[in-house]
């Protein structure tokens, strides 16, 4: 399938097809307009439609675009910020809600994959949790004794995994977790949502959330409005909120390869090691003799890396010493998690107290469970109805706004702005085929990409968010912002919040300066080619 968050390609875009829509031409009045087709606006949507709300979803990219199709479909209760630290932040009953929530979000894809007929790999599997480089065996036993406190009664600490082909050392067992093929599920739910009366429209790019009247209104980049009673904001970073939410939460971006191996020759299993960044390893089926080994990990803040190819390698190198059968390594993708200052996801209304509108985010390297009680919880407080999650995911809960570890991704942000005066890292006739580079001139910043046939395009690097100096990522062929996420294309269009806007274009003077192969779209204060030779196609 097509996707709209980067150039490489993950297992299940390569196994798997999603229904297509068309762009939003008119315009339209609904009961909810959800923004996003990721697993959180769909859940919310099949609720919604099930409870005989008229639905309307835009996305700018096709169904299922963005993060939800670079996932690893890990389904889990063992949230990857530890019971131990989580207890120390929310106290042991909110831990114990928590995992209850998680719990309960595979149970209901369980659920709806039973009841809607979906033939998507789901099972449940045990999940196990074996000791980083830096952790000390107490680590462990102190961390079985949250998680029991947390409501994991059955968790227990083993001596090694069984049926790994390597010695994993002493490990914790959680027994009832779940994996699935994430987007042979949301096919299925999608095309539920369709035939209960949801209508979806893809290609269609939000500008603008205005929350204020008592229905909001939805404006599409080509002119369209939705007007709804309520507004979800699925966007994975959301586009309705500029501020609050985003100092809440940091923008990482994780790795994953997929090997092939012989069929049943690795134990189903949910792996973790404590380490931070952390290992994450399942396997998935393949056809009749092969399955795909899942390894990830080796992640970096958004933005402030761009060394890909090691991080690829390095996986690989930990995959091939542990599992021998690995015959070759097929995959190799990228996404990015927004992780949460307190651990659990932002879920609910808009912190800016705008009427009827919500969001969902945060959901941190949980956003299969975060995701999905996001739709259960999101479809409840649209319709006014209780929700004992309601509390626990709030955005504008305290407990975000009190960790230590949040002041200093804060003043992570903080050192990007030296971007502005630290030199550009590259001339314009540097840049090869198909790459893009940051280019000073005098006092900007240029994000310059060549594309295929040697044309350049130029941006102002600066983020149309908080004016961060956007970074290139090579592996994803796009501009992230190394301060909240946002990401643009190779050629500025911007990919996800939350900017809402492209890159600006850059001067005349600049396009100039840079020789004569420059896409003229790129240049303000220039209706047309100066020359000949400025031309496109010239
Ligand atoms: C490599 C990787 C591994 C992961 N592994 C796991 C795992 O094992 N288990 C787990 O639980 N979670 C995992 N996660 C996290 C999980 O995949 C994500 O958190 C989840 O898929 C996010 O879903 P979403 O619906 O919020 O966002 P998305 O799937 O990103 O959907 C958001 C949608 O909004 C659209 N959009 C954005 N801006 C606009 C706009 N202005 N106008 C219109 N549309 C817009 C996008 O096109 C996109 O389709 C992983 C994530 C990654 C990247």
């Amino acid at each position: 399938m097509q996707s709209d968050s980067g150039n490489t390609v993950s297992v299940w875009m390569g196994t798997s097809k999603m229904p297509t829509f068309a762009a939003l031409e008119e315009d339209l009045s609904c009961d909810v307009c959800i923004v996003g087709a990721g697993i959180v606006g769909l859940t919310a949507a099949y609720h919604l439609v099930r409870a005989g709300a008229d639905v309307v979803i835009l996305d700018d990219g096709p169904v299922c675009g963005g993060e939800t199709s670079r996932t690893t479909a890990h389904l889990s209760c063992v949230l990857d910020d530890r019971f131990q630290w989580l207890e120390h932040v929310h106290g042991e009953q909110r831990v114990r809600e928590s995992t209850a929530s998680h719990m309960a979000a595979i149970n209901r894809i369980e659920s709806i994959v039973r009841e809607e007929g979906i033939a998507c790999e789901f099972e449940r599997v045990p999940g196990y949790l074996f000791l980083g480089k830096r952790e000390s065996p107490q680590f462990l036993d102190r961390e079985l004794e949250a998680a029991k406190r947390a409501g994991l009664t059955d968790a227990r600490r083993l001596e090694r995994a069984p049926g790994l082909p390597w010695d994993s050392g002493p490990c914790l067992e959680f027994p009832m977790q779940a994996q699935f093929h994430p987007l042979k599920y949301l096919a299925s739910v999608t095309r539920a949502i369709v035939a209960g009366g949801g209508r979806i429209f893809t290609g269609t790019h939000v500008d603008s959330i205005e929350g204020k009247p008592r229905r909001p209104q939805v404006k599409t980049r080509n002119k369209s409005v939705v007007t709804a009673s309520s507004v979800i904001v699925a966007t994975n970073s959301p586009i309705s909120d500029y501020v609050e939410t985003h100092v809440k939460m940091a923008a990482y971006r994780t790795f994953v390869i997929g090997a092939h191996i012989p069929k049943n020759s690795v134990p189903r299993a949910l792996v973790w090691d404590t380490d931070d960044p952390y290992i994450y390893v399942r396997t998935t089926p393949l056809d009749d003799a092969n399955d795909v080994l899942i390894v990830g990990g080796e992640d970096h803040k958004t933005g402030q890396k761009d060394d890909a190819p090691d991080r690829f390698r390095r996986l690989e190198e930990w995959t091939r010493r542990r599992y021998p059968m690995v015959q070759s390594v097929e995959y190799r993708w990228s996404g990015q998690v927004m992780e949460p200052a307190d651990g659990f996801a932002m879920i609910g209304p808009n912190p800016d107290g705008a009427e009827n509108v919500y969001l969902a985010t945060a959901d941190s390297g949980q956003g299969m469970t975060h995701g999905t009680i996001a739709g259960i919880l999101l479809a409840d407080l649209v319709r006014g109805k209780e929700n004992p999650w309601a509390e626990l995911y709030d955005p504008g809960r305290k407990s975000l706004g009190a960790i230590k570890d949040m002041l200093r991704e804060n003043l992570n942000v903080a050192v990007q702005y030296t971007d502005w005066i630290t030199p550009g890292e590259s001339s314009f006739e540097d840049i090869p085929l198909g790459e893009g580079r940051l280019v000073r001139m005098g006092a900007h910043k240029v994000a310059a990409y060549r594309d295929d046939r040697g044309l350049l395009h130029l941006r102002d690097a600066t983020c149309t968010h908080l004016r961060c100096i956007v970074d290139w990522n090579s592996a994803e062929k796009s501009w992230d912002c190394p301060c909240h996420g946002s990401r643009f294309s190779p050629e500025g269009r911007v990919l996800n919040g939350p900017a809402l806007a492209d890159l600006a274009p850059v001067s005349a003077d600049v396009a100039d300066r840079a020789g004569r192969r420059v896409h003229d779209e790129d240049v303000k204060e220039r209706s047309r080619p100066q020359s000949q030779e400025d031309r496109y196609d010239r």
